[in-house]
């Protein structure tokens, strides 16, 4: 058995008392929280409480298929595989299994996952600056302006967009809230991020400033929907190294089913020769597409295609649309099974480039090859609440952009700072160990309940677990907790540079 995460054997006083049940002949032993898989012609584990992975031999194989099954005292488990495997081997790697807590003792208690809060003060990583939530586009799925919108942007209290003072502030709020970190990342949000370009350059342009006399690195990043996209703004964004995601549904059809202006006219010819543009002038950092799949635009590798050879794309994100259930355009269930056998397929040419340490830009895969990298069992499905905020135009912190101008979801002002005892409650509300539904539940290293925008569209209510799409998020761990295995196996070298861009990171 050797181990391919980053997660070491630890020997911990109580995984030396399970290794001590495994030698007692007494004790029931039974396989511990996991979930098998293969690649590379070989079984591996993924061990749920502390997420790591190891490849096992054909006797670890053998005695974790037999403790799957039902315990088994020592002895018993021993006679019952001694006609296929060496007993000393046996005796052996029992012991092995049970310092790494792949197997248990029956009698130990039922392990829950710690509910153990993150410190506050958090360090700030990302501020994502909502400077207007206006829109030239009118997308029928858009969680801001569709069906399902948390704030009314049209007749509400909010203003349309951030003023040159407000975005300020938050500069400074970012700084002071990133702690002692070296970095902090500020993206521009919106509605049309580029609607309100005047303030978004000013703004670089004093978080540059303020940066250095604190001694800190501001990197920027915005998304937009491309139509805006005039030389003078490319060469900007080109100068200033803005990283850029846009929101582009794929192919003229596809592009115009949804992606339409407020007179229902497709914005594919608007926005094809602007980003062409883009792409032909800033070359300084990769530009990345982000699709949103519904269910009448769920051809992953035509989207892809496209967006890559056709438009020039360094990677491609998707992700379904978040609506309630029933819209037309909801993916459902076969729906998501279709995007699961779509992604697999994308997910096994991605490993075949890596392999060959050939790129490939289906990000999906790339981002949540990273987290099992990562060996991290989290508490929380993503940075919001913590590490990253969003602001609203009057300058409002929200979870996150999604929740920006939100006031049931505020958690302070770029002003008055954050409200820590709303942070606080915010925390303890959302933990994994709060989430029952997912206390048995393989994937929840990865998923821990899954968005909270996505379980506020659909059950109203932020703390849910995301049930509707459980299958969907297993099936699509499981494919990349193989990948993961194939790259162990046959590159192990590519993933490494996980650990070179966290270090990067670091001390950049
Ligand atoms: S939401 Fe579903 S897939 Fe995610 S951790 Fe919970 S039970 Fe698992
Ligand atoms: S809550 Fe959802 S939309 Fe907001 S940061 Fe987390 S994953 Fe993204």
């Amino acid at each position: 058995m050797s181990a391919t995460g980053i997660a070491a054997m630890a020997e911990t006083t109580a995984a030396n008392a399970v290794a001590a049940a495994a030698a007692t002949a007494a004790r029931r032993l039974t396989a511990g929280e996991h979930h098998r898989f293969e690649a590379a012609g070989q079984p591996f584990v993924y061990l749920v409480p502390s997420a790591a992975i190891f490849a096992l031999d054909e006797t670890a194989d053998a005695i974790m298929r037999t403790l799957t099954e039902r315990p088994y005292t020592r002895d018993e488990l021993i006679d019952s595989l001694a006609g296929t495997h060496d007993r000393a081997q046996l005796d052996a790697t029992l012991i092995e299994l049970a310092r790494v807590r792949a197997i248990d003792d029956v009698a130990a208690p039922e392990k829950k996952h710690p509910k153990i809060l993150p410190l506050t003060p958090f360090p700030l990583t990302t501020m994502v600056l909502n400077v207007t939530n206006q829109c030239n586009l009118a997308c029928t799925y858009c969680y801001e302006y569709g069906e399902d919108k948390i704030v009314d942007t049209k007749n509400g209290k909010q203003p349309k967009f951030m003023t040159e003072e407000t975005a300020r502030q938050s500069v400074d709020f970012m700084l002071k809230e990133a702690g002692d970190n070296p970095t902090a990342h500020l993206t521009f949000f919106g509605g049309e991020t580029l609607m309100n370009f005047p303030v978004l350059k000013r703004t670089i342009a004093y978080a540059r400033q303020r940066a250095a006399e604190v001694g800190k690195f501001v990197d920027f990043s915005l998304t937009t929907n491309a139509t805006l996209l005039r030389p003078e703004i490319i060469e900007f964004l080109a100068e200033n190294q803005v990283g850029v995601t846009i929101s582009i549904d794929g192919p003229k059809e596809l592009q115009n089913k949804f992606r339409v202006f407020h007179n229902g006219q497709g914005s594919y010819d608007v926005v094809a020769p602007k980003i062409k543009a883009l792409l032909q002038r800033h070359r300084s950092r990769p530009i990345g597409a982000r699709v949103t799949l519904t269910s009448g635009t769920l051809d992953v590798k035509r989207i892809y295609t496209h967006l890559t050879e056709e438009i020039g794309f360094w990677e491609v994100g998707f992700a379904p649309v978040t609506t309630a259930s029933g819209r037309g355009y909801a993916i459902e269930d076969e729906g998501f099974n279709d995007m699961l056998r779509q992604f697999e397929a994308l997910a096994y040419e991605f490993l075949e480039a890596a392999v060959e340490n050939r790129h490939h830009g289906f990000s999906n895969v790339k981002e949540t090859l990273q987290e099992i990298h990562k060996g991290m069992s989290k508490a929380y499905p993503c940075g919001a609440g913590l590490g990253l905020m969003g602001v609203s135009t009057d300058g409002n912190v929200a979870v996150c952009h999604r929740f920006a101008g939100s006031d049931a979801h505020k958690l302070g002002s770029v002003r008055d700072g954050i409200d820590r005892e709303a942070q606080q409650a915010f925390l303890e509300r959302h933990h994994i160990a709060e989430k029952t539904d997912c206390a048995k539940c393989w994937a929840r290293p990865v998923c821990s309940g899954g968005c909270y925008h996505e379980a506020h569209t659909r059950y109203g209510d932020t703390t849910k677990a995301n049930l509707h799409y459980c299958e969907w998020i297993r099936g699509w761990t499981d494919v990349c907790l193989r990948i993961y295995g194939e790259l162990a196996s046959r590159n192990p070298a590519w993933l490494a540079q996980f650990d070179r861009e966290e270090m990067a990171e670091k001390v950049s």
